[in-house]
């Protein structure tokens, strides 16, 4: 079944320094609440008595209404891909809901500033939270189901499966554009047995309009948004560097620049989306 470590050091690869750094308070304190609450809640007891529906849409729109109910806004049905599941770690479930929530545009309008830091770590614990919820519902129902937490230390790739479930497409950022909040959300994912109706993966334009816009290129303070797309695992994509942007991050206000000065961020925010970014241009 499942290999996930029952402890995860969400702060995984910084240094003393870096680990004690003054963040706000505020922010620290959903750190440590995700560290004593969430910890070891990934899996659980299955109910021994099934719930049996005969049509999956009855039990798909269970499922999408708790996701909702314990404070996701964005739901989505994939299968599990096992070429993202990460080395070392295996998922026998067959399916991955996805589930994403929204940053405050004003807070993150801020960045980088504890006020944002702050926004950001409170939906961090939230979606941890809802993450964890759904999984325990869809266990309560008799499916084995587990939740892998958005601050890291989950078995699966948190992207590619939401964006397989139709949450969105890969910006530029490396980051799932939504059309609801462009790419100012966060994202979690359970997945589990319970037989569900799958999404599909959705064309928002937004992607083909990153080959255009370089607003994140220009702002990123690290210099981490890549000019070109690359081959990864077979499929030519932008990937950010990773180090470059988790090293300026972990700085005591966090950063988040490029998500406040993405296009799709004010335009979805504004209610202007349009296909292929029309309304910016
Ligand atoms: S979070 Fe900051 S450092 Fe990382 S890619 Fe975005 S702008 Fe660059
Ligand atoms: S700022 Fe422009 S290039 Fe960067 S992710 Fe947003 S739309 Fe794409």
């Amino acid at each position: 079944m499942i290999q996930q470590a029952e402890k995860v050091d969400f702060f995984q690869g910084m240094d003393e320094e870096q680990r004690s750094a003054s963040r706000p308070p505020e922010a620290d304190r959903y750190f440590s609440l995700i560290a004593e609450r969430h910890q070891g809640r990934w899996r659980g007891e299955v109910n021994p008595v099934k719930t049996e529906v005969a049509d999956p849409s009855t039990l798909t729109r269970m499922v999408r209404d708790m996701a909702q109910e314990s404070g996701a806004d964005l739901v989505g049905v994939a299968e599990v891909t096992q070429a993202f599941v990460y080395k070392g770690r295996h998922v026998a479930h067959k399916y991955a809901v996805s589930l994403g929530m929204e940053m405050d545009y004003a807070r993150l309008a801020t960045t980088p500033s504890p006020e944002s830091l702050i926004e950001i770590a409170r939906v961090y614990y939230e979606l941890g939270e809802s993450t964890i919820r759904l999984a325990e519902y869809i266990r309560s129902l008799g499916y084995d189901a587990h939740s892998h937490h958005p601050l890291g230390g989950g078995a699966v790739l948190l992207i590619p499966h939401a964006i397989a479930a139709g949450l969105g497409e890969l910006g530029r950022i490396s980051l799932v554009i939504s059309r609801e909040f462009g790419p100012r959300f966060r994202l979690g994912c359970v997945t589990t047995d319970i037989p569900l109706l799958l999404d599909k993966p959705v064309d928002l334009g937004a992607a083909e309009f990153c080959r255009k816009c370089q607003a994140c290129l220009r702002a990123c303070p690290a210099g981490a948004i890549p000019q070109d797309q690359r081959q990864v695992r077979g499929i030519e994509k932008y990937t950010i560097d990773g180090a470059s942007c988790r090293l300026h991050c972990n700085q005591p206000n966090g950063c988040a620049i490029c998500i406040k000065v993405c296009v799709f961020n004010e335009l979805a925010h504004r209610g202007k989306w349009l296909k292929g970014g029309e309304a910016a241009l």
